[in-house]
């Protein structure tokens, strides 16, 4: 049985980077199981500093995923919702980038207490809406809080250069200046944390931001947004729209949107970086991954069967840092197989609000995609060593629930292989070599983390040389960059050139401009039509 009551499908899925809309997805669950009509909180958006509710007419349905109960309808905003967003952000830009940077610190600082005061207010509004664990949820905030953190430093990321007497009497330097408005399109399983990948760091450097988050957990948004105006943002300065592909397409297209960072999945973030580089806007368009975990025979095995559990069944494995392909290099396969068995027989599913260790899926539609992967996987011949389709959940029956899933002697042509899943299922592949563990992660077209468990510095050396990856672990099964730092992936991981935060965050969301001046002097230096050269 599915979690929605219906039998789970049997054919492999599309992937979550084919995921209907939100819309669809809702109405799927209206039709298979409860849904406590009439009784949902209403949410809307946050334009030039006030909740408004919006003109479009559309909504979306939010659930509490450990329940199965719609907890929300969200305004779902069209273009002309979109275009008033951006219209007050164009405004208020106009006098934001004149601020000082100690007023702009000041205000960042400010939001850093709030945000720090309210975390577990925050946490939990992710829990309700998202579903992780409310210690993974804390996490989170701690995440976004530190990008928070390194924006109050921005005076010194945009310090620019200066150089005396270029030529006689003429110096030069470098400017970095905010591009206008800026908008952020954020996923589901980080609506604390992604927004605050950019937010904090556009704002800081002089933009104002229009933010449409997920609109499958859009609730934290408006909250970060509200604590932003009490810290003293100006109006306007940040907004928030929510919706759909249709509002994020509203955004691609409105000229007064000059950059837009993008976090998604693969097919949605291609056609992000295609629709708004077209548009003529800078983008960076964060994609979706296929994280590997090497372990070398002389691994510790005991650091390894940890780190494969904490980072394949985290958060429900809905990361997109998380370790999905677990690659055990001859002959230690086996022993940590059963390590692994071990310590996930002591995990508990369950409602996030009760402390266990992972929570239910975001939505019905998601679990049932997963649960359809699961099948796939045992149709293809892979061993399901642990079925997480039998999963016992200390939750409400009408949650999303699927356990962790542990599958060995996975193949490379496996669905369960070749596609990012986004969740808790785990597939151990076994190779003969180091050279073949390697040639399988170069060989994925995503390229966001990769980890390497191993005892030998030289291997491991080798390893961060030759991973196509844009963040590497050693010994490290989640390497994500702290926020001076930048984090981002490479190949179908990352579309753009810029990573989020630290210096590249910086020279996202600004523009360099170079300066040549001379201050009069008495003497005059007469006609010359001749191109300037150094004198
Ligand atoms: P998603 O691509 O479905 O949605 C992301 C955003 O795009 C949402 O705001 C959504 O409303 C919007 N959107 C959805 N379909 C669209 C369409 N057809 N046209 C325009 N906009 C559309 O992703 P998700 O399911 O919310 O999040 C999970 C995905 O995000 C996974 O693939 C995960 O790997 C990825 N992710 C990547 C990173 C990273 O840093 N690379 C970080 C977090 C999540």
């Amino acid at each position: 049985m599915s979690a929605t009551g219906g039998p789970a499908r049997q054919t492999p899925p599309p992937g979550p980077q084919a995921a209907a809309p939100a819309v669809a997805e809702a109405s799927a669950v209206a039709a298979a199981g409860p849904v406590a009509a009439g009784d949902a909180t209403r949410i809307g958006h946050f334009v030039d500093g006030k909740r408004i509710d919006g003109t479009s007419g559309r909504h979306g349905d939010v659930f509490d995923p450990a329940t199965g109960r719609r907890t929300g309808r969200v305004a779902l905003a069209d273009a002309a919702d979109v275009a008033g967003a951006v219209e007050a952000a164009e405004r208020a830009a106009r006098s934001w980038r004149d601020a000082s940077l100690a007023r702009r610190t000041a205000v960042l600082f400010a939001f850093r207490e709030l945000v720090h005061a309210r975390r577990d207010r925050l946490a939990e509004v992710i829990t309700a809406e998202h579903g992780k664990v409310f210690a993974d949820a804390a996490g989170e905030v701690q995440r976004g809080l530190e990008v928070i953190e390194y924006a109050c430093g921005v005076a010194s990321a945009l310090r620019g250069s200066f150089s005396e007497n270029v030529s006689t009497e003429v110096d030069s330097y470098s400017l970095r200046q905010p591009l206008g408005v800026v908008a952020v399109i954020s996923p589901f399983n980080f609506p604390v944390m992604v927004p605050l990948w950019f937010v904090p760091v556009a704002v800081a450097c002089g933009n104002a931001v229009v933010l449409k988050p997920s609109e499958k957990d859009p609730s934290a948004a408006l909250l970060l947004a509200e604590w932003f105006a009490e810290a003293g943002l100006p109006d306007g300065v940040l907004n928030v729209v929510n919706g759909d592909a249709e509002a994020v397409d509203a955004l691609l297209d409105h000229p007064g949107v000059r950059a837009v960072s993008f976090v998604g999945s693969t097919p949605v973030a291609r056609h992000v970086h295609r629709r708004g580089t077209l548009a003529g806007k800078r983008v960076q368009a964060l994609g979706g991954a296929k994280n590997h975990l090497v372990v070398l025979p002389d691994a510790d095995l005991d650091l390894a069967a940890d780190a494969a559990v904490n980072a394949g069944f985290g958060s429900a494995g809905e990361r997109c840092m998380a370790i999905s392909a677990l690659v055990a290099v001859a002959p230690i396969a086996d022993a940590l197989v059963a390590k692994i068995v071990d310590r996930m027989a002591g995990l508990r599913t369950g409602d996030g609000r009760r402390g266990g260790d992972l929570g239910p899926l975001v939505t019905a539609a998601h679990a049932e995609r997963v649960r359809s992967y699961v099948a796939a996987g045992v149709a293809a011949g892979a061993v399901p060593v642990v079925d997480g389709r039998d999963v016992v959940p200390d939750g409400e029956p009408g949650g999303f629930w699927l356990g962790p899933t542990l599958f060995d002697h996975v193949t490379p042509d496996m669905s369960i292989y070749t596609d990012e899943i986004f969740g808790p299922v785990l597939g151990v592949v076994r190779v003969d070599s180091y050279d073949e563990a390697v040639a399988l992660v170069n060989a994925n077209p995503y390229g966001n983390g990769a980890a390497i468990f191993t005892n030998d510095g030289g291997a491991a050396r080798r390893f961060q040389h030759e991973v196509e990856v844009g963040m590497v672990g050693i010994n490290v099964p989640i390497p994500v960059p702290m926020a001076y730092y930048s984090f981002g992936g490479w190949k179908a991981s990352l579309f753009g050139d810029l990573h989020a935060h630290g210096e590249d965050g910086v020279r996202f969301f600004t523009r360099g401009k170079v300066v040549t001046s001379r201050w009069l002097d008495p003497r005059h230096g007469g006609v010359n039509l001749g191109f300037p050269t150094q004198t």
